[in-house]
């Protein structure tokens, strides 16, 4: 009888403090399906969310970018999802023991997949500034902001005022691209790729 008095209070207490717990919470927030994280707009906050990471990653491959078509999309989230990678610049500084864990991958794509890397290293500047998916970069802006500034490293130099005035850029465009070039993660990025083989001075 005493053991089933407590149990029922018991019960009462804890939804209690579930209600309580929820009333604080406010209304729940999306989760990123990968990571858990709550959502906000429709982008997850988590700078190496593997969701985001193949997302930059697939668009770093894409034929307007630099052109790794043997890293499909189903490859690039499988690097993404054991965290192998969390922007492009780590791509090429994957060793054998990474590549290892892709699944479904013979020595010959893999061979297929280097090759391509190694190829991309001699994209065109305009092509890979798109690949690095600055905010509002398109293809056409980044051929336009190549043309205005000849280069990536003097794209990064340019103060936001020079940027708006020289690339015909908004305010808000301006700022977020030195935004971008600022960012720990991207600037850790462009400096692997360039100790990688790649050339950003024009
Ligand atoms: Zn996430």
């Amino acid at each position: 009888m005493g053991t089933a008095v407590t149990t029922t209070i018991d019960i009462r207490v804890v939804s209690l403090l579930q209600t309580l717990t929820d009333f604080f919470k406010g209304p729940s927030c999306p989760k990123c399906p990968e990571c858990g994280s709550n959502i906000s707009g429709d982008l997850c906050p988590n700078l190496d969310c593997p969701i985001k990471v193949a997302k930059w990653i697939t668009h770093w491959c894409s034929p307007e970018a630099v052109d790794i078509p043997a890293l499909d999309q189903a490859r690039v989230e499988q690097l993404a999802s054991h965290r192998l990678v969390v922007h492009p610049g780590e791509l090429y500084e994957l060793g054998q023991g990474d590549w290892d864990r892709l699944e479904d991958v013979s020595a010959g794509q893999l061979a297929e997949i280097q090759g391509q890397m190694q190829s991309s290293k001699l994209a065109e500047p305009s092509a890979l500034l798109f690949g690095l998916r600055l905010p509002g970069v398109d293809t056409n802006l980044a051929k336009r902001l190549i043309c205005v500034f000849g280069s990536i490293d003097k794209l990064r130099e340019t103060k936001p005022r020079q940027l708006q005035q020289a690339g015909e850029l908004s305010e808000q465009q301006a700022v977020e691209i030195r935004r971008w070039f600022r960012d720990s993660v991207n600037r850790q990025a462009l400096q692997m790729l360039e100790q990688n083989g790649f050339r950003f001075s024009g």
